[in-house]
């Protein structure tokens, strides 16, 4: 049994968008055809027809779904190491609460459209649900150490949690330039030989951290005065956090950097000429909320390396929903073409994680989940498009 399924467009995103296309499943979701001519529906099948555009399920490339429980607990806008402090800070939460929390998180990121996430983990505490959720996940099990003599210790810990996580699919990921030491990166590097490595750092969030690599001041050297940490081993690096530490990621993995706010155009520039396999994951929403700042879009728009979404935790966000993410970004660049923003949302995420034969398309012999976007002006949203699951 087929079912035929319409809307006044549907953007397949590898290719170009199909005003009334018809998309034909089989009784397992998979597509097994795309129709242009309603004539070419059997006469005896009815389809389904809908106002709106139609895209593939969304790929959510950065959370942090342990973090769940801290919704509307921290304040916004106070900058990214307020925002460490207070979430550091906060009180202690039972196991119960944050577990529940996790659950009601990936529920409502399935009927946000959300079809794989690549998530961040610290904890155990999201595996149980993982193994039963129907969104695939990757998770990065982050490792942090800022002290060179802790290294060793560091990375331990974060290949068992890496390990615990056994049998999804997960890998491990350093932290973020300020809180990795070079020792660290380079048991990371260790990892080099591995199939199909994913790399996920935070990069730039805040522009404290360039200036902490570029002349070791700003508002670090109270935050590690907070964390009692000595760093005098740390010296100036007379440049970029990014322009660091790049060189310390190892060549054959897949990098992703997550928020890249404060990321300049000599950043970029850098990045392009460097012989590594780069990302860009944007969380804009996550970025309004915690330094009131969006990255430079036009200068990632027109780098040759491929951008992503991702909606950080709950945290730092009001909702895990991509198309919120979609909306904030076309309410600030009314130049991006909504089809650039769901490429960057489906295909490019399902590249990345390694994922694109089932997902990040419309595209026979694929189950991406559809989406249909509502309250449509012809190619372009409104403020009230919202979401519904098709499949
Ligand atoms: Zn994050």
């Amino acid at each position: 049994m087929f079912r035929y399924i319409s809307a006044d467009y549907l953007i397949p995103v590898n290719s170009a968008p199909l005003k009334n296309g018809i998309i034909v499943l089989d009784n397992k979701d998979e597509i097994v055809n795309i129709l242009s001519d309603e004539h070419d529906v059997p006469e005896d099948s009815s389809v389904e027809k809908y106002e709106g555009i139609i895209v593939p399920g969304f790929i959510n490339c950065h959370c942090h779904l342990e973090l769940s429980h801290l919704h509307g607990k921290i304040a916004k806008k106070t900058g990214l190491i307020e925002f460490i402090k207070a979430v550091a800070r906060g009180p202690k939460y039972t196991l119960d609460l944050i577990t529940d929390e996790i659950e009601k998180a990936d529920e409502a990121m399935y009927n946000a459209g959300i079809v794989a996430v690549a998530d961040i983990a610290n904890t155990i505490h999201t595996r149980e649900r993982k193994l039963s959720s129907k969104i695939y996940y990757h998770t990065f099990s982050e490792i942090f150490g800022f002290e060179p003599e802790i290294a060793k210790d560091a990375f331990k810990k974060g290949v068992e949690l890496c390990e615990e996580f056994s049998p999804l699919p997960s890998s491990v990921t350093p932290h973020a330039p300020y809180s990795v030491s070079k020792e660290l990166f380079r048991y990371i590097r260790v990892l080099e030989d591995k199939d199909r490595h994913l790399l996920s750092i935070h990069n730039q969030e805040s522009e404290e951290e360039n200036k902490f690599f570029r002349y070791k001041t700003g508002d670090f050297l109270d935050f590690y005065a907070f964390l009692n940490k000595n760093i005098d081993f740390f010296k100036a690096q007379a440049r970029n956090s990014l322009r660091s530490v790049l060189p310390l990621l190892p060549q054959s993995q897949h990098i992703l950097l997550v928020h890249n706010t404060y990321t300049t155009f000599k950043d970029i520039n850098f990045v392009e000429r460097y012989k590594r396999d780069v990302t860009w994951c944007l969380c804009p929403n996550a970025n309004l909320y915690i330094e009131d700042r969006l990255p430079k879009i036009d200068l990632f728009m027109s780098s040759r390396l491929p951008i992503v979404l991702g909606t950080d935790s709950l945290a730092s966000n009001d909702k895990l929903c991509i198309l919120s993410e979609i909306q904030t970004l076309l309410a600030h660049f009314s130049h991006l073409p909504l089809e650039k923003s769901i490429e960057w949302a489906t295909l490019n995420g399902a590249k990345y994680l390694g994922i694109d034969a089932m997902y990040g398309s419309l595209e026979v012999g694929k189950k991406p989940g559809l989406n249909l976007l509502t309250k449509t002006e012809g190619l372009n949203l409104t403020e009230e498009s919202a979401v519904v699951k098709l499949n």
